[in-house]
């Protein structure tokens, strides 16, 4: 049976700590995909330090170009209207009918999980692996595992970054090569991303 690892995100940018996630998801899960999926804006709604949609795949197709297994999806960004986990996982399964599906997620986002948009229909679609973002967090995200069910937590030194502080370094002109990859850094500078 095929396996789908759904990583989605806003990825504005896509930083060094995602992609550690990843490589520790390719480590220890197996599956046949991991597809990358950034949210979508509404068109009309700029919204302050959010890079576009089509920006943010770019740098997210840039970070992940020659990884195995790992392919950048726009399938939220074509959709109309919010973007909901629910939905996009629905889509995905109307085309995929006979594949697992696991979402990928940090420990806020897990936190967080049970005040999502139609959460336990997720959950009847899908299991979750969860990774620790800082240290320390490891219990809390057992004892939340136990209480959702179907979530397993992955065990990975955490790699506590995060988009908000590469767009601050930015912001500042401060050097931002050791938070994203090469390829990531180079984009922001030659489109000016994030400057104001
Ligand atoms: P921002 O600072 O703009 O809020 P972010 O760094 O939290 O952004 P998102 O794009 O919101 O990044 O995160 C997408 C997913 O990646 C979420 O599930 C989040 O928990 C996870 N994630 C983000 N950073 C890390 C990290 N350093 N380690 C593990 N997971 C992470």
């Amino acid at each position: 049976m095929e396996h789908f690892c759904i990583y989605g995100g806003t990825f504005n940018p896509i930083h060094n700590g995602h992609l550690h996630l990843i490589r520790a998801a390719c480590a220890q899960l197996s599956f046949s995909r991991l597809l990358v999926i950034p949210t979508s804006i509404p068109p009309h709604k700029a919204v302050r330090d959010l890079a576009s949609n089509r920006d943010r795949l770019e740098m997210a197709r840039l970070a992940t170009a020659g990884m195995e297994k790992v392919w950048v999806s726009d399938i939220e960004q074509r959709a109309r209207g919010k973007s909901y986990t629910i939905l996009t996982l629905e889509r995905l399964r109307a085309i995929f009918p006979d594949c697992r599906f696991t979402l990928l997620m940090g420990a806020d986002m897990l936190e967080s999980f049970d005040r999502w948009h139609r959460w336990r229909d997720i959950l009847r679609l899908a299991d979750i692996a969860a990774f620790a973002r800082n240290e320390g967090e490891e219990l809390l995200l057992e004892q939340k595992a136990g209480t959702l069910g179907r979530t397993r937590v992955v065990r990975v030194e955490p790699l506590p970054l995060s988009s908000t502080l590469v767009r601050e370094k930015v912001r500042r002109g401060e050097d931002i090569s050791g938070l994203v990859p090469e390829a990531v850094a180079a984009y922001i500078q030659e489109k000016g991303l994030y400057r104001t």
